[in-house]
């Protein structure tokens, strides 16, 4: 295994399972000590009658409560600091997909480590201080935008903070800089490959793009594979959220067989989300993080409402870190439409693997006569919308796929390319205008 960065604990990369066990221990208790400086915690602690030094190993976590994104509303926007905020340095906030935003506070250490984090996912996909990375994300408040700078820069790359949006920009750059690596959200690479072969631009011949760091939102492998095969260029998955610093969380080794989520950084479970019992490995659940290096604001077993399952706890590359399969979606996303529970990654699955049509697409949920239907409009790759024939037979073959997969009938729309939304940060993927009854 190739780990000699200079920058990142190499040693704690290939830890053996013993070792993390060990570590996660000794990180957990002083965890809990930095939350005894926070009154939330400190009298969720002492109501439970729990002291560091109760804690003898990870699965000891079990015994601490649970921290809730309505902990951190409720909070808003100091209340679960742990240190002065004179320490403080920065803060983020989350975008605000669901709800009000809630704020996470950093100290310079935090930002450190965080740093270290990003970097270690990007020395891990074969990225060297030599390659030229594309940060082509959304800077602010979001934090894969200085997330990604800091760690790239930490990493020794040459950085380019591109931010999100203006295609024709980003090939500039991509073509004029020698991109060889970009992060973006995966949708949004889709649509740069429009532009791009809109402009006459073939990615494998006029530009250095070897590697892609894709994430942020719900994708699936078919995505995936379908972005890999457009550029030519291979695309890990990075997970990330604000409450656990942001991008550098968990992220794909070379061998694209899940995340590995640090686990010098985190304890992972997975629980069901209403027992909140833990899930055995394979099973699907809500992923619950702690953090165990964070000094501001440190939060234990934080409900992060995304479901996936553990895929294994070794893996080839020499790394033992838990392995998490990529998200289903969040709970919040689930759609429920007349009984039946669908993801929408699981109606993307199926669009991708049709090459008649484009990445892009819309669903809308709508009451019509008293009925909750759905409505698919997907982009088509090529312009055929006069060839009625094929039009009406590619609408019956994906109507009956996408029946097979979520198991009731939607209504098929092909549209043309490029006439979708297209947003900026994350892709709305669903709109919802059924009618409520109360
Ligand atoms: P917000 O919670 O407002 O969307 P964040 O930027 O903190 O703001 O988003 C974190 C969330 O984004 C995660 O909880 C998860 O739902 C989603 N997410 C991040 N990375 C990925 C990824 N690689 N795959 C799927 N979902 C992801
Ligand atoms: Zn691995």
């Amino acid at each position: 295994m190739d780990i000699k960065s200079p920058y990142l604990h190499p040693e704690y990369e290939t830890l053996s399972r013993e070792e993390i066990s060990k570590l996660q221990t000794s990180r957990l208790q002083e965890t809990i000590k930095r939350c005894l400086q926070v009154p939330f915690y400190a009298q969720k602690f002492k109501e439970m009658g729990i002291r560091p030094e109760d804690i003898a190993s990870p699965e000891d976590i079990r015994k601490l409560p649970f921290t809730t994104k309505q902990d951190l509303r409720d909070t808003y926007p100091f209340g679960l600091a742990a240190v002065p905020l004179s320490d403080c340095v920065r803060l983020h906030s989350s975008s605000g997909t669901t709800g009000n935003p809630t704020v996470i506070l950093h100290t310079q250490n935090d930002l450190d480590e965080w740093a270290n984090q990003v970097a270690r996912n990007l020395w891990m996909v074969g990225l060297r201080p030599d390659d030229v990375f594309q940060n082509s994300s959304g800077y602010g408040m979001f934090t894969g935008g200085l997330g990604f700078q800091y760690g790239a820069e930490r990493m020794g790359m040459l950085t380019v903070p591109a931010a999100a949006g203006n295609s024709l920009r980003q090939i500039k750059f991509i073509k004029d800089f020698g991109t060889t690596a970009i992060h973006a959200v995966p949708s949004y690479l889709t649509r740069l490959y429009e532009v791009m072969q809109e402009q006459g631009v073939d990615p494998r011949k006029d530009t250095n793009l070897r590697v892609f760091a894709i994430g942020a939102e719900p994708h699936s492998e078919e995505q995936r594979k379908r972005i890999e095969n457009m550029f030519g260029v291979k695309a890990y998955n990075s997970f990330g959220m604000s409450e656990m610093c942001g991008p550098g969380v968990g992220f794909e080794c070379q061998e694209q067989n899940g995340l590995h989520f640090w686990e010098d950084y985190y304890i992972v479970e997975i629980v069901n989300p209403e027992t909140l019992e833990p899930v055995p490995d394979g099973e699907i659940g809500e992923l619950v993080l702690t953090t165990l290096r964070r000094e501001a604001m440190p939060l234990i077993r934080y409900r992060t409402r995304d479901l996936t399952r553990v895929l294994g706890r070794s893996c080839p590359c020499g790394r033992n870190h838990v392995r998490i399969d990529r998200m289903k979606g969040r709970s919040d996303d689930m759609i429920v439409l007349r009984g039946v529970n669908i993801f929408p990654i699981q109606i993307e699955k199926i669009l991708m693997t049709f090459p008649e049509l484009a990445s892009n697409y819309l669903i809308t949920l709508s009451t019509d006569n008293d009925n909750d239907n759905m409505t698919v409009e997907v982009e088509l790759a090529e312009m055929f919308t006069d060839d009625y024939a094929r039009l009406h037979s590619l609408t019956k073959n994906l109507t009956r796929a996408l029946k097979d997969e979520i198991l009731l009938t939607p209504i098929v729309k092909l549209v043309p390319k490029g006439s979708l939304p297209v947003s900026e940060g994350k892709a709305v993927r669903v709109v919802d205008k059924r009618k409520v009854y109360q």
